[in-house]
């Protein structure tokens, strides 16, 4: 059989804590291979310090990885080179609007579909001509870049679907991200184009990560499957909770594997605390 590989992409916009451990751990157990790949594109919110406070906690935590840790920022021409595809079929399209625009239109409508990443896009710059992009580019007028939901689905008939450990087959209804945004006006990619680019240029097999991002796995088959890249298989894992049963955050002051390890702790005390206890890894 076929070596299962695994990757854990944590963003670095803080300090790991026990919910980025458990994430860790569940990647380097269910693979054969693992690979650790930072999640850096947003650089209005990462910083370097805290992709070396990754990579040494991690290390601490007695976790090695397959191959040199990817960092999504040294990239962008990769990922330029993917809109390009998708921009060459007409799916995709430059948008103009500011937050503020958008919220005012979706106010003005009197309705708001929610999809995963917030409300729909209500298709405003779709509705633009050539010529009125083309003055509006040519004015310096910054954009994102949307992927046309509809001209994405027509491109990739058929039911899309993926694989979830323990549940099997599920459907997939990528419609729900409507107009989803693939590269930001201030950075030039978005989560769901690098990660699905990333998961077939590393040959992941197997995408393990919480639960919160299942439904991000829908609009990741469709991108795939316009793509044409292979599909991994998914098993997202549940997120761990403080004793109050909320999802543990740094906002909500979820304590950092380097505070727990500054109070004395051992690796296997912080590997069993994220859900890990696990012989095979030193103490
Ligand atoms: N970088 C994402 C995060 O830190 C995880 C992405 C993924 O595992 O697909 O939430």
């Amino acid at each position: 059989m076929a070596a299962t590989v695994t990757r854990f992409a944590p963003s670095p916009t803080g300090l790991l804590h026990l919910g980025h451990a458990h994430a860790a751990l569940a990647a380097w157990r269910a693979g054969d291979r693992c690979l650790l790949r930072i999640e850096d594109i947003d650089t209005t919110r990462c910083r370097p310090e805290f992709t070396a406070a990754i990579l040494a906690d991690l290390g601490w935590l007695g976790l090695t990885w397959d191959a040199p840790p990817r960092r999504q920022s040294a990239h962008f021409a990769e990922y330029r080179a993917t809109l390009d595809r998708l921009s060459g079929r007409g799916l995709l399209y430059p948008c103009f609007c500011t937050r503020g625009e958008i919220a005012r239109e979706v106010a003005a409508a009197g309705r708001a579909p929610q999809g995963p990443d917030g409300p729909l896009y209500p298709g405003t710059c779709r509705r633009l001509t050539a010529a009125g992009r083309a003055a509006r580019i040519a004015r310096g007028d910054a954009f994102a870049l949307r992927l046309d939901m509809a001209a994405a689905l027509a491109a990739a008939p058929g039911d899309l679907s993926f694989h979830e450990a323990g549940e099997g087959r599920l459907r997939c209804d990528p419609g729900q991200f409507g107009d989803v945004v693939l590269a930001r006006k201030d950075v030039p990619a978005s989560y769901h184009l690098c990660v699905t680019h990333d998961d077939a240029l590393q040959g992941v097999t197997l995408v393990t990560r919480g639960e919160d991002l299942k439904p991000a796995t829908h609009l990741h088959r469709l991108l795939q499957t316009l793509l044409g890249w292979p599909e991994p298989g998914y098993a997202h894992h549940r997120l761990l909770a403080d004793a109050a049963g909320r999802r543990l955050a740094k906002r909500d002051g979820a304590p950092s594997l380097r505070s727990l390890r500054d109070a004395g702790m051992t690796p296997a005390e912080v590997r069993a605390l994220a859900g890990f206890a696990d012989p095979a890894l030193p103490p």
